[in-house]
């Protein structure tokens, strides 16, 4: 094969359904030849990866706050895809929420996608949002490109972006359902919140309690029942009740269209460790116990929770209210765009499992959830998005350094596996000080 523009050799790559030794070749930004480690592919560019070195498809985090334009103190396009690439992710797709205008009609998304041009260090998607109100707006958006919609069950944390009542889902999913469309669900009730006891103080265990597992396994259960009704594709965001894994696993057999992601922080944290008035691991869903966590790795392994994604939420810190530490006032949302790759080896080898299995989680299923047929792989006619990733070296977590605009995050000071060498996007290593290579993704077109 002639004219390669980039070749990589490693004796561990993740491809197909194992851990191989393989030589890529690369032509435009794509995959065009995967061969034995004897071929003598050559190119102009020629990556060589030590035995301590695996090369992993690029990490596609399908939920990503960037909150730009409007809170972009908060995050922004330039500071989440350094950090991204910084942590081995190589596609984003970013939350209709949280920015202002809220990604909820065509002029907002357009308003979104001049905003990231030329801003961005990795390949970015949207998603948009259906509140009350914009259920005419679906089609368009859809039309425009955004990857699916997301909606909240109750107050989703700003003003801006009202939740939808059971009737308005409902409808909603009738709506996405016609054109074969996708509903990402913050899946916690709202009347059972309300009932719960209030959030306040800095005891972890009473904001615990005002938000049950019971707000989350009614709202799933709802969910299940209207996708049941309507046929619509749904996909239930970062579940941390166990509880829920039952019942995702029935509605699947019985052939509802239903996904389901967990969060790093979620197979990671437990409430029984989390200190009194530590606001940074505050996020909806909570951290829940050490039992639940395990049994969340246990959806893992069965494959009834397909997919890993950061839910990277930040703030400025005031909004943390570390001063009072009251789990009541302080933003909920939690920081780990660069670290979710290292965060999630880390405890995955500790439970036994392999790169393999972190890929399928990181890699794939993401990439499938959200629709892009070229991401999340190493296999012939791919991007050649990679992570060069060194599994066995450690590090200790230190949010100063991270990209992240905010230095908050509760991975602060704790030592993790996997260090990410290098990131590579379309046959090109990203270097976070140079011009920004990213490209905004549209729905089919990626
Ligand atoms: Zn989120």
């Amino acid at each position: 094969m002639t004219d390669l523009d980039l070749v990589v050799r490693a004796s561990r790559v993740i491809a197909g359904p194992g851990e191989v030794g393989r030589c890529i070749g690369v032509k435009d930004g794509s995959i065009v030849a995967i061969e034995p480690l004897t071929s003598d592919l050559s190119a102009p560019v020629v990556l060589e990866l030590s035995d301590q070195e695996v090369l992993l498809p690029g990490v596609v985090d399908s939920h990503v706050h960037v909150n730009d334009p409007g809170r972009a103190q908060w995050e922004g396009f330039a500071s989440a895809t350094r950090a991204a690439a910084a942590g081995g992710v190589t596609t984003i797709v970013d939350m209709p929420l949280n920015n202002i205008p809220p990604t909820c009609d065509v002029p907002a998304l357009e308003l979104k996608r001049k905003t990231a041009a030329d801003q961005v260090h990795v390949d970015v998607g949207f998603w948009g949002g259906a509140i009350p109100g914009n259920l005419p707006e679906l089609r368009g958006l859809h039309d425009a490109g955004v990857l699916g919609f997301k909606c909240f069950l109750l107050h989703s944390g700003v003003d801006e972006f009202p939740r939808l009542d059971p009737d308005e889902l409902e409808a909603a999913m009738r709506e996405i359902s016609t054109f074969d469309g996708l509903l990402i669900v913050h899946a916690e009730d709202a009347h059972t919140i309300e009932h719960a006891p209030t959030a306040h103080g800095a005891t972890y265990s009473d904001f615990l309690r005002s938000r049950p597992r019971g707000a989350e396994n009614l709202a799933v259960a709802q969910v299940i029942e209207l996708a049941r009704w309507t046929g619509c594709r749904v996909h239930i965001l970062h579940v941390s009740s166990s509880d829920v894994l039952a019942m995702l696993a029935s509605a699947r057999r019985e052939g509802v269209r239903i996904t389901a992601e967990t969060c790093p922080h979620y197979l990671t944290f437990a409430a029984e460790e989390i200190p009194d008035g530590a606001t940074a691991y505050k996020c909806c869903p909570p951290i829940r116990e050490a039992a639940n966590r395990e049994l969340l790795w246990e959806g893992l392994r069965d494959g009834v929770i397909d997919l890993i994604v950061s839910d990277h939420s930040p703030s400025t810190p005031d909004l943390k209210a570390f001063e009072t530490g009251d789990f009541g006032v302080a933003w909920g949302g939690i920081s780990s765009l660069q670290l979710g790759l290292s965060a999630v080896w880390t405890e995955a080898r500790r439970r036994g499992f392999t790169l393999i299995d972190v890929a399928r989680w990181m890699c794939h299923a993401p990439a499938a959830q959200a629709g892009l047929r070229r991401k999340g792989r190493i296999d012939l006619g791919y991007d050649a998005d990679f992570c060069v990733f060194a599994p066995d070296d450690e590090f200790v977590v230190d949010a100063t350094t991270l990209h992240h605009r905010n230095a908050v995050t509760p991975y602060d000071g704790r030592p993790l596996a996997g260090v990410v060498r290098s990131t590579w996007l379309r046959g090109e290593e990203i270097d976070v000080h140079a011009a920004p290579q990213g490209r905004l993704l549209t729905r089919g077109g990626a």
